[in-house]
């Protein structure tokens, strides 16, 4: 009897007890911020990785398409950001670099040049992988096999493939293949980017 007791008090109170621990390790986990962010109905998922503006440090970017955009992005969950050729591109993420073409001197919009545009893809460590297309020629500073950092400088912009002017195209798949939206440290805190905005990167 006695036995059963101390069992079903140990219960009792062993629950009571995690349930503060719970409780208490919740509170002082979240930020002022973050409670400031949960009030305001601004909850963003657990998993969601901040990613780098994909230029260097310092230099700003007009976001010309984004997530879905009209033009050539309906149906595709993309970035395009306007740079003149030879601007500098970064890992956005850290990763192993999967694929890579750096000989294509052409591009326009003739279905042609849908596969001669230079590229970087980058596998991150969720098993994602990001692409950096449009790439200059010879302007691949990264082969397959190599393991970059975020922000590393991986290669410069050009005007290769399908595109209708100088500009980088990032695009993010998940493990599974699903073509997804990512978010980024900017100037006004961690986003999705949206079309028509400058973005300064501010790490690297
Ligand atoms: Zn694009």
């Amino acid at each position: 009897m006695c036995y059963l007791r101390t069992n079903i008090l140990l219960m009792r109170y062993g629950f009571i007890f995690l349930l503060i621990t719970c409780v208490f390790t919740a509170t002082a986990q979240l930020t002022d911020k973050e409670i400031y962010d949960l009030k305001g109905g601004r909850v963003k998922p657990d998993n969601s990785f901040i990613y780098s503006l994909p230029y260097a440090k310092g230099s700003k970017f007009l976001l010309i398409q984004a997530y879905n955009s009209k033009m050539s992005h309906k149906n595709e969950i993309s970035l395009d950001f306007k740079m003149k050729k030879g601007s500098k591109i970064c890992a956005a993420r850290a990763g192993v670099v999967t694929a890579v073409k750096a000989d294509s001197d052409v591009g326009g919009l003739k279905d042609e040049y849908l596969s001669e545009g230079n590229h970087i893809i980058i596998k991150h460590n969720d098993g994602s992988e990001a692409m950096y297309w449009h790439l200059k020629k010879d302007g691949v500073l990264v082969a397959v096999g190599d393991t970059v950092t975020q922000g590393q400088h991986i290669g410069y912009s050009g005007n290769t493939g399908y595109t209708a002017f100088p500009h980088l195209h990032f695009q993010v798949f998940d493990a599974a293949g699903k073509n997804i939206a990512t978010r980024f440290l900017t100037k006004k805190g961690i986003i999705y980017l949206r079309p028509g905005k400058y973005y300064r990167c501010i790490r690297n």
